[in-house]
């Protein structure tokens, strides 16, 4: 009996997967939704890194997936700006210090660019997700508290403060909101949001008392003002706790879809649970997601002073590499650093090489989640002819030789030498060629894909690495190649591809020896070793 062919989703990605179970479980909630929306919360208060632009970046592809099966859908990118300043991120100035505590939206830009502080880290996230294409509804906190867009949804959490209190005790098995109310107010005195205690509830005029006695931060005492004082809730002068407020956002933007990181299991089961028992409304469909780590095994984190920006890795590499970067899968922390940008773009090119049929993929199923992914991190457009695929290491060795500001037409004429078909005017390579210049003046490193090294190839790789240590003879360093290939009884054809495997990521390429010199001689006699010591594991 034949077996039926595997059913593919939407275009088989796991984007496609996530749309049709959103789609499945609102026909079982009984609901007709004419707009889907999809929701990503976008931290203000520090520095954006690579980890908080995959979340809106996702979610957006979960919109697009919607798109394709024929939904409306819509992403909300929510900005957290009432959220109080809790550090001092590094790398940002000192003088900061006196805002900790005070929503981020009420804190000065300390670039003098944008009306707050708030809206300065939020409108860098928003701007890496304008250049890589991604199109959003911005929602800010703080407008959204000062409109009143969460006035129900507030009347409702504080008038069933105690049950909601309970409700965190049993999910988060903190005790503290069976105390105070799940409010933070902004001192009407210092001014501070997280120094505050709300006491009490007053539904008959939507106030909460309070008073600004401190708290516990990052294990240190942020003291109060000791001011008290009474504040109507619907004036936007407060939030709601992260413990509520996911739920008032999920019913007031009437939210169908949001993604969390493992860290907020927990949290996102509280909301979960006051949506249900308090808001009295469905919850909205989660999916989880694992987080980005850097090479050290850290998480890319805003708190890590050196963090992996959207907008560094767009220094350096087309946008759809950083978007392929985050629909490639969704789950499995994966290790990011600079460095493993070339990586990217060589796989960009061998998916583009799939999607027009120039590499054969035998298994349908594998063939359109490939193609699937590249119409993704091309936001549904995909180009209609695919563009001259050359490897990154090569172009910045071709920049790094080229006379100053003749680089274009340098490299389009040694390309052609070396078999590469570029059309000078092609915009996407022009936009490679002008990262690779980035690079090239930025960037200490030579990457490249995993190249099997084998036996004797290995050793007489380890003896040019050291050659390649020791002299900065141009003609020495390319003749060493013959004589090493000669010593330990190798071709010397096939040595210098794999070379050149490893060095630059292709089978051929310019000479070895101006090659070493215009690289650095320490980076490739790292990158040698380290081929080596890859294979002899
Ligand atoms: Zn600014
Ligand atoms: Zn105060």
């Amino acid at each position: 009996m034949a077996l039926a062919p595997p059913e593919i989703i939407g275009r088989g990605t796991w984007l496609d997967k996530v749309a049709s179970e959103i789609v499945e479980r609102e026909l079982k909630l009984g609901r007709q939704v004419d707009l889907l929306r999809v929701e990503s919360g976008l931290g203000a208060s520090g520095v954006p890194h690579i980890g908080n632009y995959s979340d809106a970046a996702r979610a957006y592809g979960i919109k697009l997936a919607l798109e394709s099966i024929g939904k409306r859908a819509e992403l909300i990118a929510f900005s957290d700006d009432m959220d109080g300043l809790r550090k001092v991120p590094a790398g940002l100035p000192k003088s900061l210090s006196k805002y900790i505590g005070f929503p981020v939206s009420s804190v000065p830009d300390p670039f003098g660019c944008h009306e707050s502080y708030g809206s300065h880290m939020s409108g860098l996230l928003l701007e890496a997700l304008d250049k890589t294409g991604v199109k959003y509804r911005s929602v800010s906190g703080t407008r959204a508290y000062k409109e009143g867009l969460f006035n129900s949804q507030i009347d409702k959490i504080l008038s069933n403060a105690a049950r909601v209190g309970e409700i965190i005790k049993e999910t988060l098995g903190q005790e503290k909101y069976t105390e105070v109310l799940p409010y933070f107010l902004v001192c009407e005195s210092c001014g501070r949001i997280y120094t505050t205690r709300a006491l009490e509830y007053f539904p008959d005029r939507h106030a909460v008392r309070y008073s600004c006695d401190g708290m516990e931060l990052r294990g240190e005492m942020l003291k109060g003002c000791g001011h008290r004082g009474e504040v109507d809730v619907f004036s936007g002068r407060g939030k709601l706790s992260w413990k509520v407020e996911f739920a008032a956002r999920w019913s007031a933007l009437k939210v169908n879809y949001e993604a969390y990181g493992k860290e907020l299991i927990d949290s996102v089961k509280t909301n979960d649970r006051v949506m249900e028992e308090i808001l009295r409304e469905p919850s909205p469909f989660h999916t989880r997601y694992e987080h980005f780590l850097d090479k050290t095994g850290a998480k890319v984190s805003k708190s890590v002073g050196n963090v992996l920006a959207p907008q560094l890795w767009l220094r350096y590499a087309p946008p759809q590499t950083l978007l392929l970067l985050m629909y490639k899968r969704s789950v499995g922390s994966r290790a990011v650093w600079v460095k493993d940008i070339p990586t990217y773009i060589a796989e960009l090119d061998e998916l583009e090489d799939v999607y027009f049929g120039r590499k054969e993929v035998k298994d349908p199923r594998e063939l359109a989640r490939l193609r699937g992914l590249y119409e993704y991190v091309w936001n549904l457009s995909p180009p209609r002819s695919p563009t001259a695929h050359v490897p990154h290491n090569l172009l910045v060795y071709l920049v790094k030789v080229a006379p100053k500001d003749k680089e274009k037409e340098f490299v389009v004429q040694r390309l052609a030498g070396y078999g590469y078909q570029v059309d000078p005017n092609d915009q996407r390579f022009q936009e490679r060629l002008e990262k690779a210049i980035n690079w090239a003046k930025e960037i200490e490193t030579i990457t490249t894909g995993p190249v099997r090294v084998e036996g004797k190839e290995r050793e007489a790789i380890l003896e040019l690495a050291g050659i390649v240590n020791a002299s900065a003879d141009e003609n020495y360093l390319q003749n060493s190649v013959f004589t090493i290939a000669k010593k330990h009884d190798l071709e010397p054809g096939p040595f210098f591809k794999t070379l050149y495997r490893v060095l630059i990521g292709a089978d051929h390429g310019p000479r070895l020896g101006p090659y070493i010199l215009a690289m650095g001689r320490d980076n490739v006699a790292t990158a040698l070793a380290s081929a080596a010591r890859m294979a002899s594991k």
